[in-house]
């Protein structure tokens, strides 16, 4: 049987701070919520997780962050933004989720899907490079890098076929702004 994986936790994402954590890194204020649900009820992604958006944000509001962190959930979310929408007191979910999965990699904290972390790379590492996502290589790269060749191939022709998918890159005009802002963000995560 495999070494169990250490997971360091600390008390940022357990406890009466952690709320306040997610408002440094996401700017939304959780404690604004008062449990209406219409973010659960519109959500698309919902009957694949594992817990609610609206139960994120209470759970949120709790400090269950370590429960949080190890969800599904953060990792379901298409951060679709029909939930910030939604929301009556302008809460954006997909911001908060986006902060859940920052948190839950610096913890150390695994996706439970499995290739999750491949699909973000690559998607990022497009951007950077063309200032949007080059739908065609980013799906050949995951496909060849996760072993899944052809499994999808059938899909990727149909949505060719349809204009779907470009097979040239365009490269948005201001790539040079795009790199200078992933720049920034490394320095910000390094310091
Ligand atoms: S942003 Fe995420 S949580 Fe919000 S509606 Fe879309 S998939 Fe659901
Ligand atoms: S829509 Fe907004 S106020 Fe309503 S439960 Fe969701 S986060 Fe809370």
């Amino acid at each position: 049987m495999g070494k169990a994986r250490t997971i360091r936790t600390d008390k940022v994402i357990q406890g009466a701070g952690f709320a306040h954590r997610i408002k440094e890194k996401s700017g939304e204020d959780v404690f604004r919520c008062y449990q209406c649900l219409k973010c659960s009820t519109g959500c698309p992604m919902a009957e694949a997780m594992d817990i609610l958006p609206s139960q994120v944000i209470r759970m949120a509001q709790l400090g269950r962050g370590e429960e949080l962190l190890r969800s599904e959930t953060i990792w379901v979310c298409v951060s679709c933004y029909t939930c910030s929408i939604r929301c009556p007191n302008d809460i954006h979910i997909a911001h908060v989720m986006d902060t859940l999965r920052e948190l839950a990699l610096k913890q150390g904290i695994p996706p439970k899907r499995g290739r999750v972390i491949l699909f973000h790379q690559l998607f990022l590492a497009s951007i950077r490079e063309y200032g949007r996502v080059y739908e065609a290589k980013l799906l050949a790269k995951y496909e060849a890098k996760s072993g899944e060749l052809m499994k999808n191939a059938r899909l990727g022709l149909a949505m060719f076929r349809k204009g779907k998918i470009a097979l040239l890159p365009h490269k948005v005009a201001d790539i040079k702004g795009v790199r200078e802002t992933f720049a920034r963000l490394k320095e910000g995560d390094e310091g």
